[in-house]
């Protein structure tokens, strides 16, 4: 019978050999040296460190985050010593890991329901210069950067013109900009958001409410195009408005509408015309926001 010291011996040889036969690749025996490990440790990994070697390779030859052959694209299987072991990780690599950081503003931009999921890509540094509409727009964005941590906090835009004029796109770029500062934000549109809440009645209405009203950064967009009543003006809106008033939170309206023709719109429900309620929206709308318009040519394709 084989004594458990014979066993042994031929694993370790085996290990051993295993090793060495590894190491007859000058560029595998350089990778492990600088890992500054004895080798009675280094030879229990051997295949291990293989697999991290020929990820270290491929690495060295990056052929783009888009084609990388590793096991877990766009990380790196690594060796990591520690307690006379090794142990191995999936290190994130500096390409994927910039990318990472670079969107990670995305996890602060909500944009509820069918919103384009391309509003999240909007910046600045795409916004047409070619066009003067858009330079009050452009100051008053910056005077909102500049000014959103005092203690009353700039008044949102109520931006309204024509249609394809590059509306949603702008507010989304200031959203984006907050957001890598760390500010939340809610895009939503709202004849989508009006269909939504009723939908939810008795289910999660009050969760979604909620979310919007409090929302650090509120977009209602297209407001005018809904299919107004007194319960959407009277019971969501109203007090979504109020509540953000009241808590200094900045909302935003994009519209094709003029704050006038909102009003008139806001006034015609089926119970008739309400021009009392309506211009208590506009009120409202009026003490949230500075007025811009852009009139400018449909960017829609
Ligand atoms: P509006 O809200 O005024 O109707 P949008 O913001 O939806 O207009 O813009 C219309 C189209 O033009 C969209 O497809 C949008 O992505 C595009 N667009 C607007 N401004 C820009 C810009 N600066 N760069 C790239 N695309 C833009
Ligand atoms: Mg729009």
């Amino acid at each position: 019978m084989k004594k458990i010291t014979d066993i042994y011996d031929v694993d370790n040889n085996k290990l051993i050999h295993n090793f060495q036969d590894a190491c007859s690749d000058k560029e595998f025996k350089e990778y492990v040296d600088k890992l500054n490990i004895k080798e009675d440790i280094l030879m229990k990994y051997t295949s291990s460190l293989e697999d991290s070697f020929k990820e270290y390779k491929n690495c060295k030859n990056c052929p783009g985050l888009d084609k990388c052959p590793n096991e877990v694209k766009g990380y790196l299987y690594t060796p990591i010593y520690e307690n006379s072991s090794i142990n191995f990780s999936y290190d994130i690599c500096p390409i994927l890991g910039k990318k990472e950081k670079d969107n990670k503003y995305k996890e602060n931009i909500n944009l509820l329901y069918d919103m384009p999921k391309e509003l999240k890509e909007a910046s600045f540094k795409d916004i047409y210069k070619d066009d003067k509409a858009r330079v009050p727009i452009i100051k008053y964005f910056k005077e909102f950067i500049d000014h959103y941590n005092d203690e009353e906090k700039p008044r949102g835009l109520y931006l309204s013109g024509s249609f394809g004029s590059g509306k949603t796109y702008l507010i989304a770029c200031l959203f984006n900009e907050m957001a890598k500062k760390g500010v939340r934000g809610i895009l939503v549109y709202y004849p989508d958001l009006l269909r939504n809440l009723k939908a939810s009645f008795g289910i999660d209405f009050e969760e979604k409410y909620e979310e919007v009203r409090k929302a650090p950064l509120l977009l209602l967009d297209d407001i005018g195009a809904e299919n107004n009543s007194s319960w959407a003006r009277d019971e969501i809106l109203g007090p979504i408005l109020q509540y953000r008033m009241e808590n200094n939170l900045p909302t935003f309206f994009t519209s094709n509408f003029t704050l006038d023709e909102l009003e008139k719109a806001l006034a015609n429900t089926s119970s008739g015309v309400e021009k009392v309620k309506a211009r208590r929206i506009i009120e409202r709308v009026k003490q949230l926001t500075i007025t811009l318009d852009l009139i400018s040519k449909s960017r829609r394709i």
